[in-house]
Protein backbone atom coordinates (compact mmCIF):
# COMPACT_ATOMS: atom_id res chain seq x y z
CA UNK A 1 0.00 0.00 0.00
CA UNK A 2 1.64 3.54 -1.22
CA UNK A 3 1.66 6.40 0.88
CA UNK A 4 0.94 10.34 0.33
CA UNK A 5 4.60 11.91 0.33
CA UNK A 6 5.03 15.31 -0.10
CA UNK A 7 8.30 16.58 -1.55
CA UNK A 8 9.44 20.02 -0.92
CA UNK A 9 12.73 21.09 -2.56
CA UNK A 10 13.57 24.80 -4.89
CA UNK A 11 15.72 22.31 -7.00
CA UNK A 12 13.11 21.46 -9.78
CA UNK A 13 15.56 18.27 -11.29
CA UNK A 14 16.28 17.33 -7.72
CA UNK A 15 12.88 17.31 -6.14
CA UNK A 16 11.52 15.45 -9.90
CA UNK A 17 14.08 12.86 -9.02
CA UNK A 18 12.80 12.32 -5.70
CA UNK A 19 9.21 11.84 -6.77
CA UNK A 20 10.03 9.33 -10.04
CA UNK A 21 11.69 7.31 -7.28
CA UNK A 22 8.63 7.22 -4.76
CA UNK A 23 6.54 6.97 -7.31
CA UNK A 24 8.47 3.67 -9.04
CA UNK A 25 8.20 2.68 -5.09
CA UNK A 26 4.42 2.39 -5.21
CA UNK A 27 3.85 6.32 -3.37
CA UNK A 28 1.40 9.05 -4.42
CA UNK A 29 4.02 11.67 -4.44
CA UNK A 30 3.38 15.54 -4.74
CA UNK A 31 5.93 18.42 -4.82
CA UNK A 32 6.25 21.69 -3.42
CA UNK A 33 9.28 24.12 -4.69
CA UNK A 34 8.88 26.70 -1.37
CA UNK A 35 8.25 26.14 2.49
CA UNK A 36 4.91 28.58 1.89
CA UNK A 37 3.56 25.90 -0.65
CA UNK A 38 4.42 23.17 1.10
CA UNK A 39 2.31 24.57 4.14
CA UNK A 40 -0.70 25.00 2.67
CA UNK A 41 -0.26 22.00 0.82
CA UNK A 42 0.00 20.00 4.26
CA UNK A 43 -3.18 21.87 5.69
CA UNK A 44 -4.70 21.12 2.22
CA UNK A 45 -4.09 17.63 1.70
CA UNK A 46 -2.29 16.04 5.21
CA UNK A 47 0.28 13.72 3.46
CA UNK A 48 1.36 10.69 5.64
CA UNK A 49 5.19 12.05 5.18
CA UNK A 50 7.22 14.78 4.32
CA UNK A 51 11.10 15.03 2.83
CA UNK A 52 11.63 18.45 2.80
CA UNK A 53 14.98 20.14 1.75
CA UNK A 54 16.77 22.15 4.13
CA UNK A 55 17.52 25.15 1.85
CA UNK A 56 14.60 26.83 0.10
CA UNK A 57 13.70 30.43 -1.23
CA UNK A 58 11.43 31.58 1.10
CA UNK A 59 11.54 30.00 4.32
CA UNK A 60 13.71 27.47 5.34
CA UNK A 61 12.84 23.88 5.84
CA UNK A 62 14.25 24.19 9.45
CA UNK A 63 11.58 26.94 10.05
CA UNK A 64 8.72 24.80 8.35
CA UNK A 65 9.47 21.62 10.16
CA UNK A 66 9.46 23.91 13.39
CA UNK A 67 6.12 25.33 12.39
CA UNK A 68 5.13 22.03 12.15
CA UNK A 69 5.85 20.48 15.13
CA UNK A 70 3.97 23.71 17.47
CA UNK A 71 0.59 22.93 16.16
CA UNK A 72 -1.06 19.19 17.35
CA UNK A 73 -2.61 18.09 13.76
CA UNK A 74 1.16 17.93 12.07
CA UNK A 75 3.17 17.34 15.44
CA UNK A 76 3.60 13.90 14.47
CA UNK A 77 3.63 14.16 10.63
CA UNK A 78 6.98 12.10 9.66
CA UNK A 79 9.83 14.33 8.57
CA UNK A 80 13.02 13.50 6.23
CA UNK A 81 15.30 16.32 5.85
CA UNK A 82 17.75 17.06 3.03
CA UNK A 83 20.82 18.35 4.33
CA UNK A 84 23.68 19.77 2.47
CA UNK A 85 25.80 21.30 4.36
CA UNK A 86 27.28 19.05 8.21
CA UNK A 87 26.63 21.66 10.49
CA UNK A 88 23.01 21.84 9.69
CA UNK A 89 22.97 18.12 10.58
CA UNK A 90 23.19 18.83 14.64
CA UNK A 91 20.60 21.39 14.79
CA UNK A 92 18.23 18.65 12.43
CA UNK A 93 19.29 16.03 14.38
CA UNK A 94 19.74 17.94 17.62
CA UNK A 95 15.98 18.02 17.35
CA UNK A 96 15.75 21.55 17.78
CA UNK A 97 13.72 20.82 14.51
CA UNK A 98 12.23 17.95 15.81
CA UNK A 99 12.54 16.38 12.56
CA UNK A 100 12.27 11.84 12.40
CA UNK A 101 15.69 12.07 10.70
CA UNK A 102 17.69 13.16 7.47
CA UNK A 103 19.53 12.38 4.74
CA UNK A 104 23.00 14.07 3.59
CA UNK A 105 22.90 15.21 -0.29
CA UNK A 106 24.45 13.99 -2.56
CA UNK A 107 22.31 11.13 -1.80
CA UNK A 108 21.28 7.79 -4.05
CA UNK A 109 17.74 8.28 -4.77
CA UNK A 110 17.33 3.91 -3.78
CA UNK A 111 18.53 4.90 0.02
CA UNK A 112 16.13 7.69 0.23
CA UNK A 113 13.26 5.35 -0.13
CA UNK A 114 14.75 2.83 1.98
CA UNK A 115 14.73 5.43 4.61
CA UNK A 116 11.44 6.71 4.02
CA UNK A 117 9.55 3.24 3.96
CA UNK A 118 11.61 2.82 7.19
CA UNK A 119 10.00 5.52 8.84
CA UNK A 120 6.51 4.69 7.12
CA UNK A 121 6.88 0.73 9.20
CA UNK A 122 7.70 2.48 12.59
CA UNK A 123 4.74 4.71 12.31
CA UNK A 124 2.27 2.52 13.78
CA UNK A 125 -1.43 2.77 13.51
CA UNK A 126 -3.08 3.76 16.87
CA UNK A 127 -5.68 0.60 16.30
CA UNK A 128 -2.30 -1.83 16.53
CA UNK A 129 -1.52 -0.92 19.83
CA UNK A 130 -1.14 -4.08 22.28
CA UNK A 131 -1.02 -3.86 26.17
CA UNK A 132 -2.51 -1.53 28.26
CA UNK A 133 -4.86 1.02 26.59
CA UNK A 134 -3.27 3.67 29.12
CA UNK A 135 -0.45 3.81 31.83
CA UNK A 136 -0.38 6.03 34.30
CA UNK A 137 2.56 7.50 36.47
CA UNK A 138 1.57 9.82 38.91
CA UNK A 139 0.70 13.08 37.07
CA UNK A 140 2.25 11.58 33.89
CA UNK A 141 -1.04 10.17 31.70
CA UNK A 142 -0.08 7.94 28.65
CA UNK A 143 -3.18 7.79 26.88
CA UNK A 144 -1.84 4.85 23.62
CA UNK A 145 -4.21 4.60 20.90
CA UNK A 146 -4.98 8.02 21.19
CA UNK A 147 -0.69 8.99 21.31
CA UNK A 148 -2.40 11.01 24.07
CA UNK A 149 0.23 12.69 26.99
CA UNK A 150 -0.72 14.27 29.50
CA UNK A 151 1.57 16.05 32.79
CA UNK A 152 -1.11 17.33 35.39
CA UNK A 153 -3.97 17.65 32.96
CA UNK A 154 -2.13 20.00 30.17
CA UNK A 155 -1.82 17.66 26.78
CA UNK A 156 1.74 17.47 25.62
CA UNK A 157 2.81 17.71 21.52
CA UNK A 158 5.19 15.00 21.44
CA UNK A 159 6.58 14.30 17.84
CA UNK A 160 6.06 10.35 16.86
CA UNK A 161 9.65 9.53 17.60
CA UNK A 162 9.34 11.07 21.22
CA UNK A 163 5.82 9.08 21.60
CA UNK A 164 7.56 5.80 20.96
CA UNK A 165 10.30 6.87 23.06
CA UNK A 166 8.39 7.48 26.46
CA UNK A 167 5.56 4.76 25.27
CA UNK A 168 8.71 2.09 25.27
CA UNK A 169 10.25 3.32 28.42
CA UNK A 170 6.87 3.32 30.08
CA UNK A 171 5.58 0.19 29.68
CA UNK A 172 8.50 -1.18 30.80
CA UNK A 173 8.69 0.10 34.04
CA UNK A 174 10.77 -0.50 36.77
CA UNK A 175 13.38 -2.00 34.13
CA UNK A 176 16.24 -0.57 32.09
CA UNK A 177 16.48 -0.10 28.80
CA UNK A 178 20.03 0.35 27.25
CA UNK A 179 21.08 3.14 24.33
CA UNK A 180 21.22 0.02 22.42
CA UNK A 181 17.94 -1.41 22.70
CA UNK A 182 16.20 1.58 22.39
CA UNK A 183 18.12 2.21 19.21
CA UNK A 184 16.78 -1.19 17.86
CA UNK A 185 13.45 -0.79 19.33
CA UNK A 186 12.42 2.85 18.80
CA UNK A 187 14.80 3.85 16.05
CA UNK A 188 14.92 0.45 13.85
CA UNK A 189 16.72 0.99 10.92
CA UNK A 190 18.40 4.35 10.56
CA UNK A 191 21.79 4.51 10.17
CA UNK A 192 22.22 7.93 11.38
CA UNK A 193 21.52 7.00 14.67
CA UNK A 194 23.82 6.77 17.04
CA UNK A 195 23.66 6.11 21.18
CA UNK A 196 23.90 10.04 21.23
CA UNK A 197 20.70 10.37 19.57
CA UNK A 198 19.23 8.37 22.22
CA UNK A 199 20.50 10.73 24.35
CA UNK A 200 18.99 14.19 22.79
CA UNK A 201 15.78 12.14 22.55
CA UNK A 202 15.64 11.64 26.05
CA UNK A 203 16.49 15.50 26.89
CA UNK A 204 13.84 16.81 24.64
CA UNK A 205 11.59 14.56 25.57
CA UNK A 206 12.30 16.00 29.30
CA UNK A 207 12.34 19.33 28.47
CA UNK A 208 8.44 18.60 26.94
CA UNK A 209 7.60 16.92 29.67
CA UNK A 210 8.56 19.34 32.36
CA UNK A 211 7.07 18.06 35.88
CA UNK A 212 6.54 14.97 34.31
CA UNK A 213 10.34 14.36 33.95
CA UNK A 214 11.05 13.41 36.96
CA UNK A 215 9.92 9.98 35.93
CA UNK A 216 12.75 9.23 33.70
CA UNK A 217 15.57 8.32 35.21
CA UNK A 218 18.83 8.16 33.68
CA UNK A 219 20.96 4.84 34.90
CA UNK A 220 24.67 6.20 34.55
CA UNK A 221 26.73 4.05 31.70
CA UNK A 222 23.42 2.01 30.51
CA UNK A 223 20.70 3.79 29.31
CA UNK A 224 17.31 4.89 31.21
CA UNK A 225 14.72 3.60 33.24
CA UNK A 226 11.03 4.89 33.50
CA UNK A 227 10.43 4.68 37.81
CA UNK A 228 7.20 2.82 38.65
CA UNK A 229 4.16 5.33 39.57
CA1 LIG B 1 16.98 23.39 -2.07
Amino acid sequence: MGSRILVVEDETDLAELVAFNLRGAGHDVTVAHDGNTALAEIQRSQPDLLVLDVMLPDISGLEVCRRLRRKAQTVRLPVIMLTARTDEVDRVVGFEVGADDYVPKPFSPRELVLRVEAILRRTIPAADVEGPQVIALGELVIDVPAHRVEVQGEEILLTALEFRLLLDLASRAGRVQSRDVLLERVWGYSPNAETRTVDTHVKRLREKLGAGAVHIETVRGVGYRVLKS
